[in-house]
């Protein structure tokens, strides 16, 4: 049930902005939930529209959750799956981001370096995001007058760069609308496209700013 209602509250805000329904996507955050929770809650059934995406945010649980997904054929079950990451990018954590088809959370120029290092080994790349930072006393994300070098570097090592990603301040909605409108500035000043922003509490102030990655996990696991 929490999953029909989020998309449609999705869709509803979409269409108040203004904006086509479709363009607004969401990004299931499955961090902390069982294969069976995930299985229940969000595939079986459900009308998710094509690739289904999930996010981790650590490396080990990753790892583990994309094994047992093919163990539990999930690709053939439930159609076309994409794996995001959104932690922390540690260096001894590289090595996991192999089955990630986006990383939402680049915020230094020597992540970039090492995934793309890692990437030719692969054979294959994940697309990225850039972390803005948001201002408030929180440690992660790139501050604005660093982001240009960052998105610079990052795309110095072939790496695509897609967009942004913000996390909101908690617990004020109107400063988290600020800081999304912000965020939409920035990438539209580097010409790009993708808006990776808006959690379970803060989407819809994030859909009017241009929001096309929602990153909803609590809500849906209700
Ligand atoms: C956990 C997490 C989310 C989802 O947060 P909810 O409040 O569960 O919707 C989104 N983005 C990041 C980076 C997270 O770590």
């Amino acid at each position: 049930m929490s999953l029909n209602q989020v998309l449609s509250e999705i869709r509803s805000a979409a269409q108040q902005a203004g904006r086509a329904p479709e363009s607004a996507r969401l990004v299931v955050v499955s961090k902390g939930q069982s294969l069976e929770s995930i299985e229940e809650k969000i595939l079986t059934g459900r009308a998710l529209p094509a690739p289904i995406m999930l996010a981790e945010n650590r490396g080990q649980d990753l790892r583990d959750k994309v094994r047992q997904a093919e163990e539990l054929g999930w690709q053939e079950r439930f159609g076309p799956l994409e794996w995001h990451f959104i932690g922390p990018l540690q260096r001894n954590k590289i090595k996991y981001l192999e089955p990630v088809s986006l990383v939402h959370t680049l915020e230094e120029a020597w992540q970039a370096e090492a995934i793309a290092e890692a990437a030719h080994k692969w054979g294959h790349a994940p697309a990225v995001l850039l972390q803005l930072h948001n201002g408030e006393a929180q440690k992660h994300g790139v501050a604005p007058e660093h982001l240009k070098a960052l998105y610079h570097a990052a795309v110095q090592t072939g790496l695509e760069v897609r967009g942004l990603m913000v996390m909101a301040p908690y617990g004020d909605l109107a400063a988290a609308q600020r800081v999304f409108a912000e965020t939409a500035r920035h990438a539209a000043d580097l010409g790009l496209s993708e808006l990776s922003m808006g959690m379970s509490d803060d989407f819809l102030q994030a859909i009017p700013e241009g929001a096309t990655l929602l990153r909803i996990g609590r809500r849906l696991f209700l």
